[in-house]
């Protein structure tokens, strides 16, 4: 079953297509990763499923609705979660608080409204707290639970933001390069949490890397850009092998 489809999706910055007449289904429960270059597309294509940017053209459709117009505050509520290349937690804030606000920020609504509702406020608010809880027991991040996210090492605040992401319960998990800035080690411990996040979780995976490792270790389906353009799709062996990809990375 199809959950997301991007649909001859296509962005101009001044002159520059950086991204032109991209097209690619993603199947319910896959990890899909998309590859290419250095300026292949790539973070623009996530700016726009995000919604961060408008395209100029093509379509994008999320269980069958499209979303091109939603605005980006309500593609998380419909529930598509996206973490960053840069990492964005609030650093003077311990991990468990940065969870809460994380799961608050997309999940509390009216917050007048609510007030009128107290038991109602306390009830959801239980369920926050479950919900947070659970996630960091998934991720193994008891030791780190109460700690300052400044105080943590990179490794462990990249796990941190995948947590906060999973805190909003999303249908579509859109990672930015889970591996950048990663350790060999951190980088194998990061492929072992996303294989479990599709397989145990059961959500859906997009994700931009780089390291080819970790793309072969967790994704079903690759799409690698080149120019804004796709230059191949299919399993990670079938697009490494392709003519046109082994030409774009070796600069031919
Ligand atoms: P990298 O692997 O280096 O992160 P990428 O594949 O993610 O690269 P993008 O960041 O999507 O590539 O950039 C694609 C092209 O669009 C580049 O030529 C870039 O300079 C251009 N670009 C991206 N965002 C903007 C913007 N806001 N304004 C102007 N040009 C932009």
């Amino acid at each position: 079953m199809t959950l997301f489809k991007a649909d001859n999706l296509a962005i101009n910055f001044g002159g520059i297509k950086a991204v032109d007449g991209v097209s690619f289904d993603v199947e319910k429960g896959q990890v899909f990763t998309i590859i290419g270059p250095n300026g292949a597309g790539k973070t623009t294509v996530f700016n726009l499923i995000s919604r961060i940017y408008d395209p100029t053209e093509g379509k994008l459709m999320f269980e069958g609705q499209d979303i091109t117009d939603v605005a980006p505050h309500n593609i998380a509520n419909l529930g598509i979660a996206r973490t960053f290349q840069n990492i964005e937690l609030f650093e003077h804030a311990t991990v468990l608080h940065n969870l809460l606000l994380g799961r608050h920020a997309h999940r509390s609504g009216n917050i007048a409204s609510q007030l009128l509702f107290l038991p109602s406020v306390r009830k959801a608010e239980l369920e926050h707290r479950e919900k947070v809880e659970h996630v960091i027991d998934f991720l193994d991040l008891q030791h780190y639970r109460d700690t300052y996210i400044v105080n943590l090492p990179y490794g462990a605040r990249k796990v941190v933001e995948l947590a906060r992401a999973l805190c909003t319960e999303p249908k579509l998990l859109l990672l930015d390069e889970p591996s950048s800035g990663l350790n060999t080690e951190e980088t194998e411990d990061m492929a072992f949490w996303i294989h479990d996040i599709r397989n145990e979780l059961g959500i859906t995976v997009l994700m931009v890397e780089h390291d080819m490792t970790l793309v072969n270790e967790v994704s079903d389906r690759v799409l690698a850009l080149n120019y804004g353009r796709v230059l191949a799709l299919g399993t990670p062996s079938e697009v490494q092998s392709h003519p046109e990809v082994i030409k774009a990375y070796l600069g031919g």
